[in-house]
């Protein structure tokens, strides 16, 4: 299949991490899940700690969220009309995220940072946009300077394609380092329209914001007259039911969401302040516009799943993923591996070094090849996990005992793996 797909694909896949280039070898395809189990074209099963790089938090093939979709489908697919559906899920995210008072759905994460960004710059009449080295907010142009996820993978820097005159308001810091935040602010008096932040990074591996790191950003934001957006893509609806608002309380001007709103399907959000967001076409002047954007389908598999997204639901999640974190350390330890597992919520991942990870520069500082070494060996046990030491793993409420007895049985090898590899 991955001869096929590189015929007529470009590298064969759809989403460049999936390619497996960070661990060699060849990628699964596959062809059905089932609560926390992918199974490939092969018929071989996994136990999947990747849940779709963060969508499937109650797990492959959830019966009701099953069941809201055949319903949706079975009356029509796509209206380029208003829609009830596209209603109850805005009002689903309004009510559970407060300092989001209007939102526009879209439908990726990428769109809605880029959206986001326009917005800012449209409501303040500045150009200029700050971001942080490692934080991935999707492939927008102006937003591809020192990205995370697939670009750490690749180690590129930046990439072809964005022309001088995109990335030229893009300003570039450090993660965690209020100090470069207030210098930049000094250095661009007026200019800056907008400080774009992941709420708690996983596109660098997880890198959780340091005590009074995003309540320093707000605060500096405020004293300008920037706008502070908390790009909630990956944490939304995943680290609480507030997302990463929940967790740090920090209110953001705009908020940006994806993965778990859309149950599985493409959706994705912006939202925030209504004077900002009455900024917006056709209530203003700002333009934007989507011809899938609340797509009946994906908002009915969204809001079940939202719907489904209780107490104790977060609590099952949060459980395991302390289970898991527990037993990866100890494996390692065991095996004298040098490491680090680095939490933000119940999302984690694993740094291949001792020394703490606080930006992208000590992320990088990791032994690469450990990673590589132990990707493969819990692979070959049945495994899945992100191809890459560079991206956080996820799990859901359907991560039973059985899934995780099943990682326990594979660790001890892949630290053994770990331990053995060289550069
Ligand atoms: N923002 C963050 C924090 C993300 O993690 C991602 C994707 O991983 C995006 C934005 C882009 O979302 P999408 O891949 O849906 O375009």
């Amino acid at each position: 299949m991955f001869d096929r797909a590189s015929v007529v694909t470009p590298g064969g896949v759809n989403s460049p991490v999936r390619a497996f280039r960070a661990v060699g070898g060849t990628p699964r395809f596959m062809v059905s899940g089932t609560g926390p189990y992918l199974t490939d074209a092969d018929g071989r099963e996994y136990v999947d700690l990747v849940c779709s790089w963060g969508p499937m938090i109650l797990g492959h093939s959830h019966p009701e969220v099953l069941a809201a979709v055949q319903e949706a489908v079975a009356r029509g697919t796509s209206f380029g009309t208003p829609g009830e559906g596209e209603v109850a899920l805005a009002e689903e995210i309004v009510a559970r995220i407060e300092p989001v008072e209007q939102v526009r759905l879209v439908s990726s994460g990428t769109e809605a940072t880029m959206s986001a960004i326009r917005l800012a710059r449209g409501f303040t009449g500045r150009a200029k946009v700050v971001k942080f080295a490692g934080c991935y907010h999707g492939h927008v142009d102006a937003l591809l300077a020192a990205a995370g996820s697939g670009l750490a993978t690749f180690g590129l820097p930046d990439t072809p394609g964005v022309t001088g005159a995109t990335a030229g308001d893009t300003v570039v810091l450090p993660y965690n380092d209020l100090d470069a935040v207030r210098a930049a602010f000094a250095a661009h008096p007026g200019e800056i329209a907008c400080v774009i932040t992941e709420a708690s990074p996983g596109n660098m591996g997880v890198v959780p914001p340091a005590d009074g790191f995003n309540a320093g950003l707000k605060e500096l934001c405020a004293a300008d007259g920037a706008l502070y957006i908390s790009d909630e893509v990956m944490t939304g609806f995943r680290t609480s039911k507030a997302g990463w608002y929940g967790v740090d309380g920090v209110r953001p001007d705009l908020m940006t969401f994806g993965k778990v709103m859309g149950g599985g399907f493409p959706a994705a959000a912006f939202g925030g302040r209504g004077d900002v967001m009455a900024h917006l076409a056709p209530a203003g002047p700002v333009y934007q516009a989507g011809t899938l954007s609340g797509n009946p389908v994906a908002t009915a598999a969204g809001l079940a799943q939202l719907r489904l997204l209780d107490d104790a639901a977060y609590a099952k999640v949060d459980a395991v993923s302390a289970e898991l974190r527990a037993l990866v350390g100890d494996a390692l330890t065991k095996e004298g591996v040098a490491h680090t597992v680095s939490a933000a919520s119940n999302m984690f991942s694993v740094f291949f070094t001792d020394r703490p990870v606080r930006n992208y520069e000590d992320a990088k500082r990791q032994d690469v090849f450990r990673f590589t070494a132990f990707f493969h060996a819990m692979l070959a046990q049945g495994v899945y996990l992100p191809p890459s030491a560079f991206e956080s793993w996820f799990v859901s409420t359907a991560h039973d005992e059985r899934a995780v007895e099943r990682v326990a049985a594979a660790l001890p090898a892949a630290a053994r793996a770990a331990a053995e590899a060289t550069a």
